[in-house]
């Protein structure tokens, strides 16, 4: 965990510092509805302890980021998007627009989604 360097948004959002709109919780993650939607749903998806990106979680620990997929998956399972697919981002550093650095899954549909590109 990442966890030497000041707190982000996230963590904030985690300790319900800072209100946010959550749609699933359980021991190891976090789901809550992105503020700025670029999609009919979208929600986030992190991790409770912090790691700055999906390839240090991954590195650092893999059941971790597995319980986030699955974590996506049941908020698509709530979200009524499984049959009708949805898309999972982790963006990661600059030329991603990463602006928050504590890792986190981008669960996207609801509507026919755009290709990927700028
Ligand atoms: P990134 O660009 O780092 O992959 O995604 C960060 C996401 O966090 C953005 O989609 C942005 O809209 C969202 N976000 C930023 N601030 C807040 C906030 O205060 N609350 C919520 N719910 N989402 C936020």
């Amino acid at each position: 965990a990442d966890g030497d360097a000041a707190d982000t948004l996230f963590e904030k959002i985690i300790a319900g510092e800072i209100p946010a709109d959550v749609v699933y919780q359980d021991a190891s993650t976090f789901a809550f509805r992105d503020i700025r939607p670029q999609a009919k749903v979208h929600v986030l998806v992190v991790p409770k302890t912090r790691y700055r990106n999906v390839g240090e979680l991954a590195a650092a620990d893999p059941q971790l980021l597995s319980e986030v997929v699955a974590t996506a998956r049941k908020v698509a399972e709530l979200e009524g998007i499984v049959e009708s697919g949805y898309r999972v981002v982790f963006n990661t550093d600059s030329d991603a627009g990463q602006t928050v650095f504590h890792v986190h899954a981008h669960v996207l549909g609801g509507e026919p989604l755009g290709l990927f590109g700028a």
